[in-house]
């Protein structure tokens, strides 16, 4: 399958944007070399065609983004919340113009649906941006009476922070972590995934036009390494991460030299609850969309799903019969339901996967592989295992691609413990109609996000992030804000020191 796009985009202008044969560093203001020499291909998952060269940032590079936003940080944190808020407005703006040019690069990059990408990922970034926005002049702190004597604090930017992205959602991680860093007056050297490295810069290139100073929001590409040079950097304060569990562990363990400020958004292995008494209907499509969005390649996708004895059978059948019935081929349709999975790799370790469950004794229910008739791209269809026990190892790890895996239950306390029985808890459904239940058992997850009735719905306004091993620190709502800021008390004496000597 070829849809041109690749051929059609590179080494072109788009409006004031970066040739698109090789994507520079944005550093202090602008796109600028980096010193490494070195360089790295971006490939599109869909064709397997080059995307485009990217080079690689050296630790020099690192040092360089640095210094520019420790510059940036002086003039932009000078700055009132007010005026803050209104560049930030304006670049929220701008995302929003362009949403169609940005959708098209995020689906290049990652493989996903246009019909996600433009209706969801840019205008959610949009949105992020614009919430921070408003909340930039609300920044205050408190006063203490203390009987002549007073104190009051002030929420403190931490300087220069660092945001290290995942692959699955580029643009939209880029902006759920420079949003609130910037409203609250800290700098940010951010570095995307590797294997999609194309709207970040983007991004960079949208807060410079709405007049956020050189140097505020700097892009370092690369792989680990730069990830690396930049939690061991002591010129970082706090280190945003969103990926896996065991890069986590590393960037904590690292980020522990410089006691650094960290916030960890990691993988899952959520569970989506299905009463007896729930709308069956309603349930399907939740597990439908907690499965195959996005190829599945969601962190708080509900993929151990339990289903009441009861109503298995019916689930079952409603199940596969929209399931077998999803679109799945070139994202750059409006009509595509599932995309192409990230990489090679991610591919056989997917399939893998698969191979695992039909050998544990798994029922296959429907999908199962690569789609008949697509034979370029790493597409593997929407997939269901019926049957499975939760010692299977498929059921346990993340899998992070298009495949569900079905278990039953008889009771409310079994199901709530077996959901627990997992070293993540990022989130969980539950669907049923019977309200005390709902809010019981909601109370009963060990997970950081449980929808009732409904699943992977994350405005802005509500905190995300998990519980045990999913992470540490919570994104989005005001929760961030204090991820980002530090308190200063500050005591005011009325009299003299009273000192006893
Ligand atoms: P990854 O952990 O392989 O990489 C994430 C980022 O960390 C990349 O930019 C990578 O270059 C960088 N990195 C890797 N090793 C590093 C190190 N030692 N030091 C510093 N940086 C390092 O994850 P991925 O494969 O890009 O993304 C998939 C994972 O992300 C899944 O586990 C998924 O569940 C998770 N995720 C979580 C959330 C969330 O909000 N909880 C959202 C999206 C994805």
């Amino acid at each position: 399958m070829t849809h041109g796009l690749d051929q059609a985009w590179a080494g072109r202008r788009i409006g004031y944007a970066e040739p698109m044969d090789m994507l520079r560093l944005y550093i202090d203001g602008g796109y600028v070399d980096s010193d490494s020499g070195q360089t790295f291909h971006t490939v599109n998952p869909a064709t397997e065609a080059i995307i485009t060269e990217v080079q690689q940032a050296s630790d020099a590079d690192v040092d360089r983004a640095v210094d520019s936003a420790r510059r940036g940080f002086a003039e932009w944190s000078a700055m009132t919340g007010a005026e803050r808020g209104r560049i930030l407005n304006g670049a929220a703006r701008l995302l929003r113009e362009r949403n169609e040019e940005l959708a098209r690069l995020e689906v290049l990059d990652t493989g996903k649906p246009i019909a996600e990408a433009i209706t969801v990922d840019v205008l959610s970034g949009a949105d992020c941006v614009e919430y921070y926005a408003g909340m930039a002049a609300t920044l205050k702190g408190d006063h203490y009476d203390l009987g002549g004597d007073f104190a009051y604090t002030r929420r403190e930017p931490l300087g220069v922070t660092g945001g290290i992205g995942a692959w699955n959602y580029p643009i939209q991680i880029a902006c759920w972590k420079s949003a609130p860093a910037l409203a609250c007056g800290n700098a940010m050297v951010f570095k995307p995934a590797e294997l999609t490295p194309l709207t970040a810069a983007r991004l960079a290139e949208v807060y410079t036009e709405a007049g956020v100073p050189d140097g505020v929001f700097n892009v370092v590409q690369g792989d680990a390494r730069t990830g690396q040079a930049m939690v061991a950097h002591p010129g970082i304060a706090k280190i945003s991460l969103t990926g896996e569990v065991g890069t986590g562990k590393k960037v904590m363990a690292a980020a522990a030299a410089t006691l650094k400020h960290v916030t960890l958004e990691l993988g899952g292995k959520s569970p989506l609850i299905v009463f007896e008494d729930a709308d069956i209907d309603n349930a399907v499509s939740a597990a439908l969309l907690a499965n195959f969005y996005t190829q599945g390649e969601v962190c708080s996708n509900g993929t151990r799903v339990f289903v009441h004895e009861s109503i298995h059978a019916d689930f079952i059948g409603r199940l596969a019969a929209r399931a077998e019935k999803m679109t799945i081929g070139d994202p750059l349709d409006p009509a595509t339901d599932v995309g192409a999975l990230i990489s090679e790799g991610h591919f056989q370790k997917v399939l893998g996967y698969i191979d695992m469950a039909r050998d544990a004794g798994a029922r296959l229910v429907c999908g199962g592989g690569r789609p008949p008739g697509i034979d370029r791209g790493w597409f593997v269809e929407p997939t269901v295992f019926d049957q499975c026990t939760d010692d299977m190892r498929f059921v346990t790890e993340e899998i992070f691609g298009p495949v569900m895996a079905v278990l039953t239950f008889d009771s409310e306390d079994e199901v709530v413990a077996r959901a627990n029985d997992t070293v993540y808890g990022l989130a969980a459904g539950v669907f049923t109609n019977d309200l005390a239940r709902g809010h019981r058992v909601a109370a009963a997850l060990d997970a950081g996000v449980v929808w009732i009735n409904t699943y992977n719905l994350t405005p802005i306004e509500i905190p995300f992030g998990g519980y045990k091993q999913s992470g540490i620190g919570r994104e989005n709502s005001h929760a961030a804000i204090e991820h980002y800021t530090q308190l200063k008390s500050v005591y005011v004496a009325s009299g003299d020191v009273d000192a006893p000597y």
